[in-house]
Parts: structure tokens; sequence; C-alpha cells
């Protein structure tokens, strides 16, 4: 049996929970992009920059990123990945003077 205070403190525990969770789930977006953000940081403090490695958009004969032995591959052969030694995102038909391949 349940009195009036019981359905109460029920109530004030179930709203609780609500906005407990609710805050939670308002905050991922805000936590998602800081990480995002810090590793883009760091990405750009640990590796070099384009300018630096003559990164173009284009492939050198033969020789492309999609070959080269730094590149991390996008969600398909044509998207854009990563590369352990160049920041930011990196053409699968690029190259740059850090290249190490077979082409
Ligand atoms: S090292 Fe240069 S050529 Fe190789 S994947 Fe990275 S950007 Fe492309």
């Amino acid at each position: 049996m349940t009195n009036s205070f019981t359905s109460i403190t029920s109530r004030r525990q179930a709203l609780r929970k609500i906005i407990g969770a609710a805050g939670i789930t308002a905050s991922l977006p805000l936590l998602g992009w800081s990480v995002s953000a810090r590793a883009q940081t760091d990405d750009a403090a640990t590796k070099a920059s384009k300018p630096a490695v003559q990164y173009q958009d284009q492939p050198k004969g033969k020789s492309d990123c999609a070959n080269c032995a730094n590149f991390i591959p996008g969600e398909s052969a044509n998207a854009v990945g990563t590369c352990t030694v160049v920041a930011g995102g990196i053409s699968p038909r690029g190259w740059c003077l850090a290249y190490a391949g077979n082409g």
C-alpha cells in the first residue's frame, strides 16, 4: 500500500533520474566535439603539415597515397583517409615527399 508521501518521493526520484539522463545526453555532443578538437590538435602537433612535405592532391606518376605504407584508408576506396605522418585528411590519390611505397 502506498501513501501520498511515498508517491511524491517516487515521483521526485523518477524526475531526478530523467533530468540526470537528459543532462548526460545533452552533454555528449559537447564531449564528442571536445575529443574531436583535441584529436585534431594532437594530429597537428605530432605530424608534419601538408606544405612541409609538399603534399598534393594528385598522384606523382604511379605513386599515390593509396599505395603508401603510411596511408590509413577512409570508409571506401575513394574516401578521404588519414596518414600516420602527415596531418589532416588525405586523398587516396594524393602524394607527398614522405611517400613510402613501391610506385
Ligand atoms: S606519407 Fe605522404 S604519400 Fe604517404 S600516405 Fe601520407 S601523405 Fe600520402
